[in-house]
């Protein structure tokens, strides 16, 4: 595709904990990878800052060289701290490594350091690796509560020192995670974290369970950027209505922008994805039967079609096959996925779960579902993260699942309808901007899915049930949503424009 280069190109550095495909848990690091190749495409200089966790892959990263030796403030010392760079799927990444035990094991989060510091450390690491080597962006794009703290200490430090330049923009994707901090954590940073346990700063005010002694880096964040922005246009109503962070949002409601992600169009192509044994697209869907058989071939789950040279013939419609892929946390709706596994199994459908948790509970009760279901001809339980076999569900899949009880954004059902899955999801964030029922009479133009509101099993039973009797017994109709949600543009070309927009309004011109 042919994009449209932006007058004024600026430089823009993101400051981020995650960035896929290497360091990647959830939608975080889609998003920043995503938005950060629209705005290069549209013409502008990009970086993304990244800690150097142990755990990246360093076969994933290109031309890796080590650029910077200098040292970083923490907690009354001063840490030896290379900067890297290379080239991660054509981006610019400069990856921090402190010579301390910050960042190291084997998963992104979780190792045995402690995480709050670690991440207070790179955001003044990042600041000071701008200062030691002269860099002033345009625009520092911080990300959650882990970069939180990076605009306190640019207004009340760095830009004392040389960096005049840059404007701040901050991205929540989840007010959940809101980095508790105490002063004198903070304080480790090099600030004065006595100054900013003020309601107008960075204290954390809920009215239940308020403790002065207690800062929050989303809210110090929300009141130091330029610009805040969060992930959908419903997502944002939410948050000014809901959660204690409330009351901060609406005291800078005019700085605060919900922009809907895009999903990246590179990374997620059915029609070139590497991962599939089936190309696919709007125009020649064909492969998409392939993609299924071998899905259910390779998980042993009973199929319907059968192989002729390298078509599948699909005799009867009659199984349709769902999956979800999430981290299997409360916000996901687990007692409604749960649910769900016994609603398919009834109904005569096929659901695979790939779903990754870190919380020993959740792990011990969805073990205990795959034992139960695992040795059947209709449900898989795959409890682990893989980004391989996500591109083979999404490809397989009729129908996508998202039961979330919020959602920002959520990336599956827009990833699931680029790879013509039909979305059947709870009407809550970015997924009520997203889908649109097929039974909604007053929306039949955007009409792309199924959707329910209550929080119990029989709402999601209601959706599920209209969306497996519509693939049964109206094959046609339902192989127009497919082709329709094939079609749809949800890529960042439609939403990055309003990212440059936001940029353009806080940059200084000088
Ligand atoms: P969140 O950011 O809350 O995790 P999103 O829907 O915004 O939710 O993004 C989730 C991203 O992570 C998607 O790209 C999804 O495919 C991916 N993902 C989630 N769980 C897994 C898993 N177990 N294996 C592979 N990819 C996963």
């Amino acid at each position: 595709v042919d994009i449209k280069k932006d007058s004024n190109p600026m430089h823009i550095i993101h400051i981020t904990a995650e960035m896929a495909p290497i360091a990647k848990v959830g939608g975080l690091g889609d998003v920043v990878t995503g938005l950060a190749r629209a705005c290069l495409s549209r013409g502008h200089t990009v970086d993304i800052m990244l800690p150097f966790y142990e755990c990246i892959q360093k076969q994933q990263i290109k031309d890796l060289e080590l650029v910077t030796t200098y040292n970083s403030y923490h907690d009354g010392n001063w840490i030896p701290t290379n900067a890297y760079h290379g080239l991660v799927s054509g981006i610019s990444v400069i990856f921090i490594e402190p010579s301390n035990q910050f960042f190291k094991g084997q998963n992104l989060y979780g190792g045995s350091y402690n995480e709050l510091e670690a991440y207070l450390f790179f955001s003044r690491a990042s600041l000071e690796w701008m200062q030691v080597t002269g860099a002033q962006p345009d625009i520092i794009h911080v990300h959650e509560w882990q970069t939180g703290a990076l605009p306190l200490l640019y207004w009340d430090m760095y830009h004392y020192l040389s960096l005049k330049k840059p404007r701040l923009v901050l991205t929540i994707h989840n007010m959940e995670h809101y980095g508790e901090c105490t002063k004198e954590q903070l304080s480790k940073s090099g600030l004065d974290g006595f100054t900013y346990a003020t309601i107008e700063k960075a204290v954390d005010d809920r009215t239940i369970g308020h403790n002065p002694e207690r800062l929050s880096l989303l809210k110090g964040g929300i009141v130091y950027s330029n610009a805040v922005v969060t992930v959908s246009p419903t997502y944002l109503k939410e948050t000014l209505c809901t959660g204690w962070l409330a009351s901060t949002l609406i005291r800078n409601r005019d700085k605060y922008f919900g922009i809907l992600n895009g999903i990246d169009t590179a990374m997620w192509n059915p029609a070139t994805d590497i991962f599939l044994p089936a190309k696919f697209n709007a125009q020649n869907p064909e492969g998409k039967k392939l993609c299924k058989y071998y899905v259910q071939r390779g998980l042993g789950l009973a199929s319907e079609g059968i192989l002729d040279g390298n078509h599948v013939l699909d005799m009867t419609h009659k199984v349709p096959l769902v999956v979800c892929i999430t981290r299997l946390v409360p916000q996901k709706g687990l007692h409604l996925i749960s649910h769900a596994i016994k609603r398919v199994e009834e109904l005569g459908a096929q659901m695979v779960i790939l779903g990754k948790t870190s919380d020993g509970r959740v792990e011990r009760e969805f073990e205990g579902l795959a034992k139960l279901h695992n040795q059947g001809p209709s449900i898989r339980i795959l409890l682990m993260f893989s980004e391989e076999l996500s591109h083979m569900l999404y490809a397989a899949a009729d129908i996508v699942l998202v039961p979330s009880m919020y959602e920002p954004c959520g990336l599956a059902q827009m990833i699931g309808m680029r790879y013509g899955a039909v979305p059947v999801v709870r009407k809550t964030g970015g997924l009520a901007d997203t889908v649109f029922d097929m039974d909604d009479q007053s929306n039949h133009e955007m009409a792309n899915g199924f959707v329910f509101e209550g929080i119990d099993g029989g709402s999601l039973d209601s959706a599920l049930n209209r969306a497996l009797a519509h693939y049964r017994q109206k094959p046609d109709e339902w192989n127009g949503i497919v082709q329709k949600v094939l079609e749809l543009d949800n890529s960042w070309n439609n939403t990055a424009g309003k990212y440059i927009e936001v940029y353009n309004s806080v940059r200084v011109r000088l």
